[in-house]
């Protein structure tokens, strides 16, 4: 039986209550800037401040109060992520290197500092803070890249606990931005088509992927990619599953995708290979022992669980 497939490790949520009514609530915003038990995760242009156990096999999130943060430098806006279940609101902010240079020794003590691939990848936090500090670092990535606005020029601010940017000249609002990416897991006669990007390490293969654009519904997007990247042609799509994919703002949509042709031209632009594997050799790749050493991505990836879901029986024609 076709099932919807869950993404490990990093998905939606976060654990905290997001109040997304009240964040144009300038009282309730101010009262939570202001609540003796807030906390912050300040990141550092974009790097995360972790206090690792001795042996370096688990980590947790350095928060702050805001008086500590305010002690390092004033951000430029604070990010409103939510409330725990305490009530106790949480926030994000990032300092970049010009804004800190002042307050060195505070900075110091925040290190080490980590990048989110290399914390989601070793599975040193937990669950519930490495999605929270995804949110953290898509939001704070798109603020980085948003100081001005797109129509006019002018200086944008923050509003809305974070969640809108709006220019002060011509008013123009910019939201937190997603990109949504079709990933697809294309079967036929029993086997699946995994490529390699020309930036993969040798002998990794994943499922195909790319993004969904203007004008493609999310079945065709399937379709034109796998056509464009390999020639196949894909009849029936259906959607598996999806997984926020915060490298830097990407909404990945796991699809099943339907092979109607074997035949493989290839698109030396888009990809360095792409070949037909069999439930046995993908069970190898997952197990990381493929004859040639071949592998797939790591486990917090949808394009594992896509595999994983082909090599159990719940993926693919047989399943359809
Ligand atoms: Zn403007």
């Amino acid at each position: 039986m076709h099932k919807t497939i869950t993404p490990p490790k990093i998905s939606a949520q976060t654990g905290l209550e997001r109040h997304a009514d009240r964040r144009t609530d300038t009282a309730f915003m101010g009262s939570a800037r202001a609540h003796p038990d807030a906390k912050v995760l300040p990141l550092f242009d974009l790097r995360i401040p972790i206090v690792p156990a001795l042996d370096g096999s688990e980590a947790q999130l350095r928060w702050l109060s805001m008086h500590d943060v305010y002690a390092i430098a004033k951000p430029n806006e604070f990010v409103f992520l939510g409330e725990e279940e305490s009530g106790a609101p949480v926030f994000t902010c990032n300092f970049q290197a010009l804004q800190t240079y002042r307050s060195a020794a505070a900075v110091e003590e925040m290190k080490p500092l980590a990048d989110l691939r290399s914390l989601a990848l070793q599975g040193i936090l937990s669950q519930e803070e490495l999605l929270v500090v995804s949110q953290a670092r898509a939001l704070m990535a798109w603020h980085a890249v948003h100081r001005c606005c797109s129509r006019c020029g002018a200086q944008v601010r923050s509003h809305d606990g974070g969640w809108r940017r709006q220019c002060g000249a011509c008013g123009l609002d910019t939201y937190p931005r997603m990109d949504p990416a079709v990933i697809m897991l294309v079967t036929r006669n029993g086997r699946c088509l995994l490529g390699r990007e020309h930036r993969f390490p040798d002998k990794l293969f994943s499922t195909l992927a790319g993004y969904v654009e203007p004008g493609d519904d999310i079945e065709y997007a399937v379709r034109r990619e796998v056509r464009e990247e390999t020639g196949v042609q894909v009849g029936q799509v259906r959607y598996a599953g999806s997984q926020p994919w915060p490298f830097p703002h990407s909404l990945m949509i796991g699809c099943w995708g339907e092979g109607l042709s074997d035949e493989l031209t290839l698109s030396a632009a888009e990809i360095s290979d792409a070949r037909w594997f069999t439930r046995e050799e993908a069970a190898s790749m997952l197990a990381k022992s493929h004859p040639e050493g071949l592998e797939v991505p790591p486990s917090i990836s949808i394009a594992y669980t896509l595999i994983q879901s082909f090599v159990d029986g719940t993926l693919g024609e047989a399943a359809a």
